[in-house]
């Protein structure tokens, strides 16, 4: 079968968050299934560094029609990788920047032009390039390819034909703008409406989406069960229970090729289960790291890498401050991102140096370096689609505390210590009294060297690979070639 991938994001290419990351790994799996895979991407400044081999142009010029002008856009042929095609939308006037969505994490006004035209310009591609049977788009920045398919190109020949199937990374970030946007990416008026792209006043991208995918795919079971409430629903849970049936969740995958610690060239010494004896020059590595060689081998130390957001359930951190550093603890955290949260873990390191460590940047190694040299890493999420650090945590013996929602509660079993079974300790509520019991827990767990060591071992022989995604996915994409056909 054929799938076009459309997303705004895609390793190596650009990245801000986990979807770059299914992007970038789930069309190669798919391809060793037999499938035939394409993904289109739009061509950012900084974007064709990461492009081999000649610069070509598969289609110098289309046209995409466009309020009082058109708009034209290059499609550049990026070759193949590991089996997959990609190909880059290149129009400079909208993507020849190096944010991908707005300066400092904030929006550009445009928005709305730059990725309502960059779904049509897929279409527009696709029926010179290879119309496939299916158009697997994700999140709200490809969502309006639905849309478009079955409004203006409902009665298209060539497009007529394809399913599509949408995947929601995050309902957190809907696509919002005024209702002109109806009229300037040239829908009818009549698509302004409740039940299709209007929501409180505003037009909705991936409420669009929503209504006219065939199939809604999430990325874990949990979350797809959350979003259908007014809890997680973002203010989409009734279109969401509207299609209920159609509305599957699908775990990520990890990529061990980068993330195995007996594989890791980021790490001052390499682990596995079979021997852990590494793991011990990676804390010492960690520490020096941070400049915390003072920790002694008996206090466990508590890694956090995260983007600093108010879903990444900071304030409950904030909360337990206090508490925690009277424990016997050191917390070492990475992450940048709301002023507010990175002035929270600041101020925590610099009142106490003995326990808290902080660095505030985005630094891949340093991330691989927690994950090895941690004892537990912390993600009291507030929610959590998937949620790919846990995964990572699990491989690389850092016992996870979690709060159990999403991807965090389909992953992480709590630890039975007569038993034996388990691989990490999560709270349902979101309290700090919950964090702060989850993390008592873990603390005296940790007592038990003998039963800290099951509880290691039983998270690094999880295995948490591509292949059953990918498979899930593809019977996904069989359904609805067979629903269109
Ligand atoms: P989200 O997509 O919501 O940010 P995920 O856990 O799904 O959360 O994915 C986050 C990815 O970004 C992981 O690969 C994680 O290692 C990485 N990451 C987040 N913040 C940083 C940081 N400050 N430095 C390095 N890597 C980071």
């Amino acid at each position: 079968m054929h799938i076009v991938f459309a997303a705004s994001e895609c390793v190596p290419f650009a990245k801000t968050g986990g979807l770059a990351d299914v992007v970038g790994a789930l069309p190669p799996e798919l391809v060793k299934l037999g499938h035939e895979v394409t993904v289109y991407l739009p061509l950012y400044a900084g974007v064709e560094r990461h492009i081999e081999g000649e610069w070509k142009y598969a289609i110098r010029s289309i046209t995409i029609p466009f309020e009082y002008y058109n708009r034209f856009a290059g499609i550049v042929d990026g070759g193949k990788r590991a089996g997959v095609q990609y190909y880059f939308m290149d129009c400079p006037e909208l993507f020849d920047r190096e944010e991908l969505y707005g300066p400092k994490g904030g929006e550009f006004p445009n928005n709305w032009e730059r990725f309502g035209l960059y779904c049509r310009a897929v279409l527009e591609a696709a029926k010179l390039l290879g119309v496939p049977e299916i158009f697997h788009v994700h999140d709200w920045q490809a969502a309006l390819i639905p849309v478009y398919l079955r409004t203006t190109y409902a009665a298209d020949p060539q497009l007529g034909r394809a399913g599509t199937v949408l995947t929601i990374h995050n309902a957190g970030y809907q696509g919002w703008f005024p209702p002109p946007t109806t009229e300037r990416l040239l829908f009818p008026w009549d698509l302004f409406t409740m039940d299709k792209l209007e929501q409180f006043d505003t037009f909705n991208f991936l409420k669009g989406g929503l209504i006219y995918s065939d199939i809604l795919t999430t990325v874990s079971r949990k979350y797809a069960e959350e979003i259908q409430t007014p809890e997680f629903g973002e203010k989409l849970d009734s279109v969401l229970r509207g299609r209920s049936a159609d509305v599957r969740g699908i775990l990520n995958g990890v990529d061990y090729a980068k993330w195995d610690p007996a594989t890791d060239k980021h790490l001052a010494a390499r682990f596995s289960p079979e021997d852990l004896s590494g793991k011990a020059a990676c804390r010492e590595d960690l520490l020096h790291a941070f400049g915390m060689e003072h920790v002694g081998p008996a206090t466990p130390i508590i890694g956090i890498v995260s983007r600093f957001a108010a879903q990444k359930g900071f304030d409950l951190v904030e909360q337990i401050a206090p508490l925690l550093v009277d424990r016997d603890v050191a917390v070492l955290a990475l992450g940048s991102g709301e002023p507010r949260y990175e002035k929270f873990f600041r101020d925590w390191a610099f009142w106490h140096k003995a326990n808290v460590g902080v660095q505030i940047r985005y630094d891949d190694s340093l991330a691989h370096k927690i994950e090895a040299g941690s004892d537990m890493f912390l993600m009291p999420s507030r929610y959590e689609p998937c949620g790919l650090n846990q995964i990572y945590s699990l491989k690389y013996g850092a016992v996870p505390v979690v709060r159990a929602t999403g991807g965090l509660d389909d992953t992480i079993e709590e630890w039975d210590a007569e038993k034996g079974t388990g691989t990490g300790f999560k709270f349902g509520g979101y309290s700090a009294a919950g964090l702060m019991t989850a993390i008592d827990r873990a603390l005296a767990a940790f007592q038990d060297k003998s039963g800290w060591k099951r509880l290691m071992l039983n998270g690094m022989a999880r295995n948490y690979s591509w292949e059953q995604p990918a498979r899930e996915y593809a019977a996904v994409y069989k359904e609805v070639a067979g629903r269109r056909n």
